[in-house]
């Protein structure tokens, strides 16, 4: 299958990885929205949020507590956790992820 971030996950193409364990991984996103902005992935292939089943919860709730623990690795006192659903939720690709988003200058 032609998913770029299931190359990224078996290591075909590079990227700047901050966490990686048996079924996910966080990088760095390429075209960064934010000071820090990171993906994290599952390493298997689900489209999006709209494509969960229920065996996934644990693998979602996993996501989430990487993104928490990124973020607390950056020191991040405050963030953003996004996931972009299907197109006309600006989902541009079709492997699950989830945006954090952070480190602007406070207010
Ligand atoms: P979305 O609009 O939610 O589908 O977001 C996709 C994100 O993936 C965008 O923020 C892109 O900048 C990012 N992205 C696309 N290709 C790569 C890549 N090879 N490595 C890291 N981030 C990427
Ligand atoms: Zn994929």
């Amino acid at each position: 299958m032609d998913c770029v971030f299931c190359k990224i996950a078996k290591k075909e193409i590079p990227a700047e990885l901050a966490m990686e364990t048996e079924s996910l991984m966080a990088f760095k996103d390429i075209r960064p929205s934010a000071p820090v902005h990171y993906l994290v992935i599952p390493k298997e292939h689900i489209q999006s949020i709209a494509h969960l089943e229920g065996n996934h919860k644990e693998l979602l709730a996993g996501l989430i507590y990487a993104a928490k623990d990124l973020a607390a690795k950056f020191d991040l006192k405050g963030y953003k956790l996004v996931f972009n659903v299907g197109r006309e939720g600006g989902q541009v690709i079709d492997h699950l992820h989830l945006h954090l988003l952070g480190g602007w200058p406070q207010p």
